[in-house]
């Protein structure tokens, strides 16, 4: 036990280090189940996905699919003479709407008799963490501080912005270069393609979200092409600087020099908040990244700290943060001593344009896991009625991946309009271990892009 001292008043059951997703969902669960509790928050409350993740990107997804709609219209006999748009409009009341959001996560942590502490808070010994000079200590700790940009070192650097700029900016910008080849690179190209700024992407390799399934990028990379989005492949910045006309100018490693935008954004992944939290003053250990390390209960290498969320590196999503969150304090508090969150067969979104949805093994991981031969693959490739009446027809493409002579599913990838909606119920079917013949046994709805796969032969 640490010997610096600490008032009566400040000792906790449970002290919670971030108050984003996985630190407020665990702080209430444990609250509900009668544990004194307090919350440390530097910053507005809600962390990144309120503040400068899921939800304004949302905002501004959405913003873009209205805009898609409206260039869609008179396809379906709507005639209208200016088509105009105005980003303060919806940045107004998307800044309002997170304000919003901001008090009513308070409110909750009020409403549930959570301490909140505000300030920068940092191990100042074991199981002691220090706010603005005050010391304050816990039974149980958990960290959960989450993530920022990452920007890499070249000169110009400065010259970009990154996801949370993007967030501040006042203005459509004119033309928009974004490197990086993640989630936020194609979400941030594709709301900016498609409200007009004049977009390119530049990435390191061949193709775009290698992570996921072939199919997926593939088709993607096909679609950004249709809506002028350029994709410049092969090439790794390394430099930006501005010109005479006030422009940024990125060169390349290998000596191309880009056309001059006004904005460009870094999404090229990000860093944990665990550098500057005092870990090693508390014994915690992290890995080659800064992610703090955890086994599957969410411990931390100090007995009666745990972290979850964004900084132990491993499916950087709120839904995942939340769960393992909630989970813990019932883990701590509600004698559930062997629940923990699973970390496989996780559902994720890409809010491109179109949606991605994605859960399980790609085809390759599945090969790689099981053997070519144990591994059957569907596939469909069609183009929804809603462009039926148009020129424009982008593709939707499914692939279901499956396991030995029962067909287990053991992966589903999807990229095209509703997919970001279908995903979530077929995730449940592939969560309890569904087979190909379970799906075939379920009448489809007709006419929907859901059906096609409980309809693939
Ligand atoms: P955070 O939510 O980042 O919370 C950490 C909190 O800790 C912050 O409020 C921070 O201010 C605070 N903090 C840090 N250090 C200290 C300290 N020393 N003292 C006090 N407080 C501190 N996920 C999805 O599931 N769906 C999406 O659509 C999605 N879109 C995203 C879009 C963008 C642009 C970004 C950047 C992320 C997106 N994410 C999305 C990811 C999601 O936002 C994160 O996975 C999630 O917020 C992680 O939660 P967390 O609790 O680990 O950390
Ligand atoms: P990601 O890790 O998703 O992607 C970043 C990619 O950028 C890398 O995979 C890499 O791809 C490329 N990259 C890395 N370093 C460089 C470099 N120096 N120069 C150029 N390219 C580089 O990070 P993001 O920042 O996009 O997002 C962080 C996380 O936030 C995501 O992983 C996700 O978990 C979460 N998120 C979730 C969303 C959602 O649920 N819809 C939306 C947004 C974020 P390559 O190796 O191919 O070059």
């Amino acid at each position: 036990m640490s010997t610096i001292s600490v008032k009566p008043e400040n000792h906790f059951q449970y002290l919670v280090l971030g108050g984003g997703s996985g630190g407020i969902a665990s702080a209430r669960r444990a609250a509900k189940h009668g544990a004194k509790t307090a919350l440390i928050e530097v910053t507005r409350m809600g962390g990144t996905c309120v503040n400068v993740g899921c939800v304004p990107k949302k905002v501004m997804w959405n913003t873009a699919s209205v805009m898609e709609v409206l260039k869609d219209a008179p396809n379906y006999g709507f005639k209208f003479d200016n088509l105009s748009f105005d980003w303060p409009t919806i940045k107004n009341a998307r800044d309002a709407y997170i304000k919003r959001l901001n008090g009513i996560y308070q409110n909750n942590l009020d409403g549930s008799h959570i301490t909140t502490i505000h300030g920068y808070g940092a191990f100042v010994g074991e199981k002691v963490i220090q706010v603005n000079g005050e010391n304050y200590s816990a039974d149980h700790i958990l960290i959960a501080t989450g993530g920022r940009p990452n920007i890499p070192d070249v000169p110009g650097k400065e010259l970009g912005i990154t996801s949370d700029g993007f967030f501040e900016l006042e203005k459509l910008p004119a033309s928009t270069l974004v490197i990086g080849a993640g989630y936020i690179a194609v979400e941030l190209a594709g709301v900016l393609g498609n409200l007009g700024s004049k977009t390119s992407m530049v990435i390191r390799h061949d193709h775009f979200l290698r992570t996921f399934d072939d199919c997926l990028s593939s088709t993607l990379m096909e679609e950004m092409k249709s809506q002028s989005i350029d994709v410049i492949t092969n090439s790794v910045i390394k430099s930006l600087a501005k010109n005479e006309q006030g422009l940024i100018v990125a060169t390349t490693e290998d000596g191309k020099t880009l056309a001059p935008v006004e904005c460009v954004i870094w999404a090229i992944g990000r860093d944990p908040n665990t550098d500057k939290i005092g870990l090693d003053k508390a014994g915690i250990q992290v890995d080659k990244y800064g992610n703090v390390v955890t086994d599957e209960y969410q411990n931390t290498s100090a007995p009666g700290v745990y972290a979850v969320g964004d900084i132990i590196g491993k499916y950087l999503l709120t839904p995942v943060a939340i769960a393992a969150g909630r989970r813990l304090s019932e883990r701590l508090f509600n004698g559930q001593s062997h629940l923990k969150f699973e970390y496989e067969n996780i559902a994720t979104v890409i809010f491109s344009h179109p949606p991605i949805g994605t859960i399980g093994l790609t085809e390759k991981e599945a090969i790689a896991k099981y053997g070519k031969d144990q591994i059957k693959c569907y596939n469909s490739k069609f183009v929804n009625m809603y462009y039926s009446v148009m020129s424009h027809k982008p593709k939707t493409v499914m692939k279901l991946v499956t396991v030995g002579k029962e067909e287990k599913v053991v992966g589903i990838h999807i990229i095209g309009l509703g997919c970001d909606e279908i995903i979530q119920g077929f995730a449940v079917a592939v969560k309890m271990g569904c087979t190909k013949a379970d799906l075939d046994n379920t009448c489809a709805i007709h006419p929907t892009a859901g059906e096609e796969l409980v309809t693939l032969v």
